[in-house]
């Protein structure tokens, strides 16, 4: 088979047949194979997209370029996975919450991708912590500790590791084949039988719409259940950034913040959802009710945050963070962005804010880009919210005054002001399932 046939093949639009696809995600897993053929037929994909059976064999494909789990673990695997969003740290939040409550969590994650902010990315930022690890130790810790967060590896979903990065840099993250195979690849991988899926809508989301959101929704859950998997989604709200912080350490600040009781908000109701479809679908609680009670006495008596400690310590990490944030990197810069009148903030570009970090450092501009990982910014207001004249709407946390001063301008230009309130942007937009869809109001 010829790279530059199957090229031309999707460059005319035309489908690729399953040989096809199992090729380029073999070549995509072959270190000799090459970035530009690779990207080449990305962008191709991109354009001209792919259909179910396509989509769905490449998500069979990539997963196979890697071993595939079939984890004993001591219960029901569950994993878990968010199409990727700004502050969107629920992985941090709900994993340590459900693995208190007794869930079992095999949890494949990535890096940040594009203007998104990635869960393997901000748990680098923490000393020590290990996130490419043997499947037998990955295997270990989920059944000693009850939760463990690796990457894509050499061994496990390989294909999709080189593909992630190489989209990353390519702007060909934005394309429903692309994202659902790359997901579903790591979740059959990991060999979770319970997933969980977070499609963020809004202008911070990868795909910004409702329909092309139930498209994607609609798709992984077809994947994961012809894999023999229970999947369910839920379509949630990014109008704006989710948590406050922004940036591969200060969300990890926030996520403890979070699971230490000193912060509440969109960000803990978001991982409460997603925590509780968890639960159910692990087997461990008899309906959402249950399930969220379960979650918020974890969160109460701390069992949450220490599971975040425990974790942490089984990867190699420094538990010590979870105790004292100051521990975590932090920049030499932090540069207010305030307003110069009185003036009620109604909405947002929340793309135009990830992007104002990830041109700080904290995601990649090209593949080789070392992340900064204590760089990033703090909104101090939400969509709704009033800010005084000489408040600062945000803090920007740089180590670069020049590089700071763009992003104090970019994240004003991101932002509406109007002359009165709005109401708080929408969190839940619809669940979806194999058998079922509910459109929430
Ligand atoms: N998360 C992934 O793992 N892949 C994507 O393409 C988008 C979000």
């Amino acid at each position: 088979m010829d790279f530059v046939d199957i090229i031309t093949r999707k460059k005319f639009n035309q489908p690729l047949s399953d040989a096809e696809i199992a090729f380029f995600a073999n070549a995509a897993a072959d270190p000799a194979s090459k970035d530009y053929q690779l990207a080449a037929l990305l962008m191709a994909i991109r354009l001209n997209g792919m259909d179910a059976r396509e989509t769905a064999a490449l998500a069979v494909a990539m997963a196979h370029t890697g071993d595939v789990l079939t984890p004993d673990v001591g219960g029901i695997a569950v994993d878990k996975h968010s199409t990727g969003g700004v502050a969107d740290t629920t992985t941090l939040i709900l994993v340590p919450l459900a693995a208190a409550c007794g869930a079992k969590v095999v949890k494949m994650s990535g890096r940040g991708l594009g203007h998104t902010g990635g869960t393997i990315d901000k748990m680098e930022s923490i000393p020590g912590m290990q996130v490419e690890l043997p499947e037998q130790e990955f295997l270990d810790i989920v059944r000693r500790v009850g939760c463990c967060v690796v990457s894509q590896s050499d061994k496990l979903a390989p294909a999709d590791k080189r593909l992630y990065a190489l989209r990353d840099v390519t702007s060909t993250v934005d394309s429903i084949p692309l994202i659902a195979s790359s997901i579903m690849s790591k979740k059959i991988a990991s060999g979770a039988q319970g997933i969980v899926l977070d499609v963020k809508t809004g202008t911070g989301a990868i795909m910004h719409t409702l329909e092309e959101c139930m498209e994607l929704a609609r798709t992984m859950v077809d994947i994961g259940t012809r894999a023999g998997r229970s999947v369910q989604a839920l379509i949630t709200g990014m109008q704006e950034p989710l948590g406050s912080h922004v940036g591969n350490a200060l969300e990890v600040k926030e996520a403890i913040d979070v699971l230490a009781g000193r912060t509440q908000g969109p960000l803990l109701e978001v991982s409460l959802l997603l925590g509780a479809r968890m639960l159910m679908t692990g087997g461990l609680a008899a309906d959402e009710e249950d399930a969220r009670n379960q979650l918020l006495d974890a969160l109460r008596t701390g069992r949450g945050l220490q599971k975040l400690a425990e974790m942490i310590a089984a990867q190699g990490g420094d538990p010590r963070v979870c105790e004292d944030v100051t521990l975590l990197p932090q920049a030499r810069i932090q540069l207010p962005v305030p307003v110069a009148k009185g003036v009620y903030l109604q909405g947002m570009d929340a793309q135009a804010i990830g992007l104002a970090a990830q041109h700080l450092g904290a995601g990649r501009l090209s593949k080789e880009d070392v992340i900064d990982p204590a760089v990033g910014l703090v909104m101090h207001r939400r969509i709704g919210d009033y800010v005084a004249a000489g408040e600062a709407v945000a803090t920007i946390h740089a180590n670069d005054a020049r590089k700071a001063e763009e992003a104090a301008r970019k994240v004003m230009n991101a932002l509406i002001w109007g002359d009165h309130s709005v109401p708080p942007a929408k969190l839940l937009y619809a669940s979806i399932d194999d058998q079922h869809m509910e459109v929430f109001a």
